[in-house]
């Protein structure tokens, strides 16, 4: 195994992969270290999961892997309003979203290091994925949600057998509550846990495999906490620090209107994100009005001359519709993105390749507002 160790964002200080740990002593986010090797013969011979990128995932010993074959998900083309997309399916997990490939790499890591119950607090998506990861790696855990939580993903945490816990007021107040009981457990956060940014980033490598070893133009991904944006910069900089793509694509993140303290800094060129008075959006998994790593999220955006677009709810909800009579089912928090897709300005090359995502499943979610 490479030299690989987590280091702290604002300090620089460096601790062992294998430490129990996952914020800074000077309480600060924690990233990991890490230099991803790729050996496409290898890769092409694997199993159709991502742990075929096996020697680009920070987990040190095999016998450790937590996983249900997931990954490797279809890249779909679709129309919209006349214009070509390829859609990557991150719907069709196990658990109904792409936050299955963030569960798995971070699970398989807790139980690398012997730990035996984390905390996790979601909006709903990650908590179902680390409650099916927990629950196959025998580890017990306490999911956090706001009480609003759509009922689907309430039963789907319960029937995993996690401890639920429905927390009343903002999603804010959620992370609060969640922070508090970490402090005498271990916090399996896909917001502030580095681990399973290095498992979101797979779908990177995915994408480059599906598009025949080339990295898409743009991609347009949906923002809350950053956890599939931060993950497909992070993989795309491995593929490029290992000489396996030449250019980044560029990343365009959507948030919605209700919601955007990523947009409104994007468009004040702020470096972080802007307090602001969330209303509420039919787009729940990504309601996230105070984003942990949004200084990473806008350095990411900036690195490769992207930038963040808003939608709004009328557009949320056409964009939903539209989709489903295209055959294809997704929870109106994926369908913000799709919306972004009719909103992009003209690119410069017609022919470009843009790659975007279904990240939530339609079954997740009750429509909050059926017409
Ligand atoms: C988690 C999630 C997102 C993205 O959320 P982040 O907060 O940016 O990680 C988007 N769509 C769905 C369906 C999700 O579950
Ligand atoms: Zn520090």
């Amino acid at each position: 195994m490479n030299a690989a160790y987590l280091f702290c964002t604002r300090c620089g200080q460096q601790f062992s992969v294998n430490d129990i740990r996952w914020c800074c002593t000077c309480g600060s986010l924690l990233n990991l270290h890490f230099e991803a090797q790729f050996d496409k013969e290898k890769i092409s011979l694997r199993k159709p999961d991502l742990w075929r990128y096996r020697e680009a995932l920070p987990i040190n010993d095999d016998e450790n892997i937590i996983s249900f074959q997931e990954g490797f998900t279809p890249l779909i083309e679709m129309q919209v309003d006349g214009k070509k997309f390829l859609i990557k399916q991150e719907h069709l997990f196990q658990t109904g979203s792409y936050k299955d490939r963030g569960a798995s790499i971070l699970i398989s890591k807790i139980k690398e290091i012997g730990v035996k119950h984390i905390v996790e607090d979601s909006s709903g998506n990650a908590g179902c994925a680390i409650a099916a990861y927990a629950a196959r790696a025998d580890i017990s855990c306490d999911i956090y949600v706001p009480d609003r939580t759509s009922t689907p993903k309430l039963s789907q945490i319960k029937r995993y057998r996690a401890n639920l816990h429905r927390i009343p007021g903002s999603r804010e107040d959620t992370a609060k509550t969640a922070f508090l009981a970490a402090e005498h457990s271990y916090y399996a956060s896909h917001s502030w846990n580095p681990f399973f940014f290095h498992g979101t980033k797979t779908i990177a490598f995915e994408i480059w495999e599906q598009l025949v070893w080339k990295a898409p133009d743009y991609l347009v991904l949906p923002v809350g906490n950053g956890t599939l944006l931060l993950g497909a910069y992070i993989g795309f900089c491995d593929l490029q620090n290992a000489g396996m793509i030449e250019q980044l694509p560029t990343l365009i993140g959507v948030q919605a209107e209700n919601c955007a303290p990523l947009y409104q800094s994007f468009v004040h060129h702020q470096p972080d994100y802007e307090k602001i008075n969330p209303k509420p959006t039919i787009a729940e998994g990504i309601a996230i009005a105070e984003p942990v790593r949004g200084q990473e999220i806008l350095a990411a955006i900036h690195n490769t001359n992207g930038y963040i677009l808003s939608v709004t709810e009328n557009e949320i909800f056409s964009a939903l519709q539209k989709t489903g009579e295209a055959g294809f089912y997704i929870e109106p928090t994926a369908a913000a993105t799709i919306a972004a897709l009719s909103k992009l300005p003209v690119l410069r090359d017609p022919d470009a390749v843009v790659v975007s995502v279904f990240s939530g499943h339609g079954l997740k979610s009750q429509e909050k507002s059926i017409t």
